[in-house]
């Protein structure tokens, strides 16, 4: 969903939500785009950036480079633990981590590898998961 401000010819300004981008010039262009004040359809988008819905907004990842040896060695234990105990489901992550999520298999440990919009799909659907610590080796 995209937030636009709109202007109507007649100085209003208002707002609306559409699906897209595309979405609201389809609407536009068919007249159904109207002032809510004064009912015009001659409206324009105002000049502003959209706003994202609140789902979509993007989480700050929290960043640490080049840790003591003993902090990188304790991160490797940790890592280990939760490997061990885990099943390795590749790029299957978001899948499986949403059908344990809406109990549709087995709960267990997995992990494996997500995209940024598969990250977001989850955190939208409320699937709880933590990215696993990396090490400088991992970018080797
Ligand atoms: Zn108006």
């Amino acid at each position: 969903m995209i937030r636009y401000a709109i202007n109507c010819a007649g100085g209003h300004r208002f707002e609306a939500w559409f699906a897209s981008a595309r979405s609201f010039d389809l609407q536009h262009e068919s007249g159904a785009v109207a002032c809510p004040e004064c009912g015009v359809t001659d409206v324009e988008k105002a000049l502003m950036a959209p706003a994202l819905a609140a789902s979509e907004k993007i989480q700050p990842v929290r960043l640490a480079a080049n840790p003591p040896t003993e902090v990188a060695e304790a991160i490797r234990t940790i890592r280990k633990q939760l490997t061990d105990n885990a099943e390795y489901v590749g790029d299957r992550f978001a899948t499986e981590a949403r059908k344990i999520h809406f109990e549709e298999t087995e709960k267990r440990g997995i992990y494996g590898e997500a995209n940024s919009q598969d990250v977001r799909g989850l955190i939208e659907d409320g699937v709880e998961f933590h990215p696993l610590p990396a090490l400088p080796e991992d970018h080797n």
